[in-house]
């Protein structure tokens, strides 16, 4: 397994392996880079099949963060970390406290949050061997859905914006995938503007409550695809956006908050020429790393809040730039992100 010529190896500033025979904890943690601040990310357990795949895994989402927050003007990093574990059966007190302490260990070139695999129960354990951890309920800014929610809300109205030439969402057409921690909260904040909303979601009681909550229209996991609505928002699952869907879908705009919606990257090029609005995946959903950026003890939600509405504003940035330069969105967040990321490495050097 080589390091240095991973694919996915992008100049990382720092790449810890760690194992705690103890426990049974084996754990990557990756820093793609520091010169806007830690390396903020969330730690990810999964049942990885090697340790080549891990890393892979480590050095593509914690470059990802380092965009992101570049992107989103935080002052942090870009960091991630793994443990090769099943979540559902390899999880016990003392990896989570060895966890911890890996994470101590780096003196908080690092902070770890939540992510897949991972909770706010684990996050507590970790708590008890580092004070570098974000995200948490009791002294920090607990769910970030919310906040999540929010930026993706504004987001929708920036694209709306930009495609439809509209500013207000009344009688607009959203359909949204996934009615998790996420969907639910948007579906709120959308059906408060007037939006004609259709949801889907595998589990069935989720689609009635926001049904008989919201006046939303319950349509099938399969057929969410083939809505004739304005907005398409993932809010479940990745790589939702591929040859197939981008065959059937009828929404000139796709603006939700999953990750990595994009299957491949040339299906941004796709969706470009099919004429579909895209808002690009990071951009539009780092209202909840927005809102750890203001956790500490004077932590105020409407602050944060505030914060998270320039999402807004950076869409309409991506989405000018992509037309000036003919390039896609996708490549616009790329392009901004890098810049904003070079010169905090320029100026720290
Ligand atoms: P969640 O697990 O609470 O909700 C996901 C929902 O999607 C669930 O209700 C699930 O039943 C549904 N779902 C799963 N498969 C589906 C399918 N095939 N069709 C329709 N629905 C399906 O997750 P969440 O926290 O709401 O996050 C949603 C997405 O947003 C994820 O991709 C996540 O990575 C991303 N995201 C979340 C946050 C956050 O703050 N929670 C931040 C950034 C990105």
């Amino acid at each position: 397994m080589s390091v240095f010529e991973n694919v996915s190896f992008d100049d990382h500033k720092t790449i810890a392996f760690h194992q705690d025979r103890d426990s049974g904890l084996q754990a990557i943690i990756a820093i793609h880079n520091t010169a806007r601040g830690p390396a903020v990310g969330g730690c990810r357990m999964w049942p990885y099949r090697n340790e080549a795949e891990a890393l892979t895994d480590s050095l593509r989402l914690s470059r990802g963060m380092s965009l992101k927050s570049a992107l989103a003007g935080l002052p942090f990093g870009g960091g991630k970390s793994v443990i090769i574990g099943d979540p559902t059966t390899d999880k016990s007190e003392a990896l989570w406290h060895a966890m911890g302490r890996f994470v101590d260990s780096l003196g908080g070139q690092y902070i770890i949050a939540e992510d897949v695999g991972t909770s706010p129960a684990d996050m507590e354990i970790v708590r008890r061997e580092t004070r570098y951890v974000a995200g948490i309920a009791e002294g920090g800014s607990g769910d970030p859905s919310p906040a999540t929610a929010w930026g993706v809300f504004v987001g929708i109205k920036a694209a709306v914006f930009a495609r439809l030439g509209r500013d207000d969402l009344k009688s607009i057409g959203v359909a949204v995938q996934g009615l998790g921690h996420v969907g639910y909260e948007l579906c709120r904040l959308l059906a408060a503007e007037g939006v004609v909303l259709y949801v889907a979601d595998i589990n069935r009681a989720q689609c009635s409550r926001a049904a008989k909550e919201f006046g939303a229209t319950p349509v099938s996991p399969d057929s969410v695809y083939d809505l004739d609505v304005d907005v398409f928002a993932p809010c479940a699952l990745g790589a939702i956006i591929n040859d197939e869907t981008i065959t059937r879908l009828q929404a000139p705009i796709i603006a939700g908050s999953a990750n990595n919606q994009l299957a491949e990257r040339r299906h941004a090029e796709c969706l470009s020429k099919a004429g579909i609005l895209y808002a690009p995946d990071y951009a539009i959903n780092a209202g909840g790393i927005i809102n750890i950026a203001h956790e500490g003890p004077g932590y105020n939600q409407a602050k944060a809040f505030d914060q998270v509405s320039k999402i807004y504003k950076t869409l309409l940035e991506v989405f000018s730039h992509a037309e000036v330069n003919g390039i896609t969105t996708d490549a616009a967040a790329e392009y901004i992100a890098t810049q904003r990321l070079e010169s905090a490495i320029k100026k720290a050097a």
